[in-house]
């Protein structure tokens, strides 16, 4: 983690607990873990979980072991040559820097193509792996179910000397895909159905990202994975909860290869639940259908839970830490509200952001008895009052010009508003915020009826900011001068889904639970002057409106273009209450 972020106490949880046992019990003296994704697709925001998790460890253990004794690996998985890119990669390592960590070791599976090769010969030796030539199908059918046991392939009994010959023509690309593959032999009558004699090779006539065409078979995860952890000498290997019946099979891997191989160290495999968010979708499958159906512009789409995504949307790496840190390390599978991770975007721009004035939908208000050409320059601060800012050195004001015409938010004026209205309406008196008190005198409809600009007197007698002796105006609105305001296009994103869930059935049935109204395209927003120069990824709170930030990709000087971030308020929850 950055060292400039303090960490935060960590609660304690099961896997500190077990690690702090083993530290004491001297199973092991070091702490050593490993973030292993599949380079097949953008990281989402469940990754970041597993990343803190596994990442955080190491942090946290350094301030008690020598440094040399704790780090976390990130390793590609890279053992599917069919679904694997280069491309992912450069993006699952860019994810991981910008929030906040740094690996000890960058690793592929494939690094270990040629020891996994040898380890496979060495079982086959030590009669513990075969060459089965049954069909997918066939091995299936085999494998029994959980309430009958599987019984033997006819191959199982092959000797010694033909499963090496075997394997070793299946390396030379002897055969076809699928006319035979390698196998443990453990127990086809194993309660788990994991040990089952399960696959460990496979042929495939497919080029690989990082091997080329130097191999045609290809280990299974659950023959890599062991293997590669052991390999790195990782201590504790922490995957998600679906994992747990494989463990058996890790620990199985572990044991019959130690002798032979020699390890650095005997890892063990604990399991946690996953992150599950209610509104979007995680699986990768699910986000690269999405994005290759084009129902979304790219990985990075702010729509998206992908880190890449999130980071275009205007989260903070400090956010999504912060949030993985509230949903804690649990062993019982839950899903998370999308309210929970926007708060915490809230509750950390809330002294990051400063605050400034943008009309998104505008409506003009004419200050008729505001002399025509006067400009005034008014003092606005950036930040609330006594607030402590993240970064003090940041300007606390800024003049916004202030002049006859000036636009307001078509929502903060009403022709007949209910009494709890403390906007604008005929007859009403408002204040312009950090500037005038004005009242509506009367309006201007198009031929539709719809009021296209309001006419407002002010009083030239209560100075900018300052409270009239005689009454009490509830109301503050923002605005933005006409004559002096800049153009934005503003995207005003919400949650991906309109359901809670996606609904269960066919895989591509959450499509069709896209909601219609996850982006807004906004254009001629008017923006305060200020923030004609903004570079892109600055982070603003337009007031009363949410927290903003500006492209990166879109926005230029001479078309600046926000994405929302956030709401000010759950205005969700209220939206679907009603
Ligand atoms: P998905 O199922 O979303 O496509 P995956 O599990 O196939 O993801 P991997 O690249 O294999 O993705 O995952 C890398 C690591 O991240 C694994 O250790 C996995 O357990 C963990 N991980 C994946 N999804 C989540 C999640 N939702 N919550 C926590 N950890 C996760
Ligand atoms: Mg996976």
């Amino acid at each position: 983690m950055n060292s400039s972020t303090s960490a935060p106490a960590k609660p304690g949880d099961f896997i500190r607990d077990i690690i702090d046992a083993d530290l004491q019990a001297g199973r092991h003296d070091e702490v050593i873990t490993r973030f292993p994704p599949e380079p097949n697709g953008f990281l989402h925001i469940g990754h970041a979980k597993s990343i803190c998790l596994n990442f955080g460890l190491a942090n946290d253990y350094r301030q008690r072991l020598p440094q040399s004794k704790t780090r976390c690996n990130l390793r590609f998985d890279d053992t599917d040559p069919a679904k694997e890119d280069t491309l992912f990669e450069e993006a699952i390592q860019a994810d991981v820097q910008w929030l906040g960590f740094e690996w000890g070791g960058l690793y592929h599976a494939s690094d270990y193509f040629e020891k996994m090769y040898e380890y496979a010969e060495h079982l086959i030796s030590a009669g513990k792996a075969y060459v089965c030539s049954l069909s997918d199908a066939e091995i299936k059918e085999y494998r029994g179910s959980v309430t009958t046991p599987g019984k033997p392939s006819p191959y199982r009994e092959r000797t010694t000397e033909e499963n090496l010959d075997m394997f070793r023509r299946m390396r030379k690309g002897e055969f076809k895909e699928g006319e035979h593959v390698l196998r443990a032999k453990i127990d086809m009558a194993n309660a788990n159905m994991k040990m089952r004699d399960p696959l460990l090779y496979r042929i495939r006539h497919t080029s690989h990202h990082m091997t080329g065409d130097k191999w045609c078979i290809y280990p299974m995860y659950d023959y890599a994975h062991p293997i590669s952890d052991a390999i790195e000498g990782i201590t504790h290997s922490i995957c998600t909860l679906e994992f747990e019946n494989n463990r058996e099979l890790y620990d199985w891997m572990i044991d019959n290869l130690k002798d032979y191989a020699k390890f650095p160290s005997r890892p063990h495999q604990y399991e946690f639940a996953r992150l599950n968010l209610n509104y979007t979708v995680m699986s990768k499958r699910r986000l690269q259908e999405l994005v290759e159906g084009k129902h979304v512009s790219g990985w990075d789409d702010p729509r998206l839970p992908t880190i890449a995504g999130l980071r275009r949307r205007g989260y903070t790496p400090e956010s999504i830490r912060a949030f993985c840190a509230s949903v804690g390390i649990a062993k019982a599978n839950s899903t998370v509200d999308m309210a929970q991770l926007e708060f915490c975007i809230r509750d950390d721009l809330n002294t990051k952001a400063a605050r400034v004035m943008a009309v998104l939908k505008p409506l003009k208000v004419v200050i008729e008895n505001y002399p025509e050409d006067s400009v005034e320059e008014l003092n606005a601060p950036y930040w609330p009052q006594d607030m402590q800012k993240e970064d003090e050195t940041k300007r606390t004001t800024r003049k916004v010009p202030f002049a006859r015409e000036v636009y307001i938010e078509e929502d903060d004026f009403m022709l007949d508003p209910p009494k709890d209205y403390y906007r604008l309406g005929p007859g009403r008196e408002v204040r312009l915020r950090y500037a005038y008190l004005v009242t509506c005198t009367d309006v201007v409809k198009d031929a539709s009826g719809k009021v296209i600009e309001v006419r407002c007197k002010y009083d030239p007698n209560v100075k900018p900011g300052e409270s009239p002796p005689d009454r009490k105006v509830k109301g503050a609105i923002h605005w933005v001068s006409a004559k002096h305001a800049v153009d934005a296009e503003v995207r005003l994103y919400d949650r991906l889904l309109s359901e809670e869930a996606p609904p269960t059935g066919k895989d591509s049935e959450f499509i069709n639970a896209i909601n219609p109204g996850a982006l807004q395209s906004l254009t001629g927003c008017k923006l305060e002057p200020s923030l004609a120069s903004v570079k892109p990824a600055e982070r603003f709170q337009f007031e009363r409106q949410g927290y903003f930030i500006s492209d990166v990709k879109d926005s230029k000087p001479s078309n600046l273009v926000f994405n929302r971030i956030v709401t000010l308020k759950d205005s969700w929850t209220r939206a679907q209450k009603k």
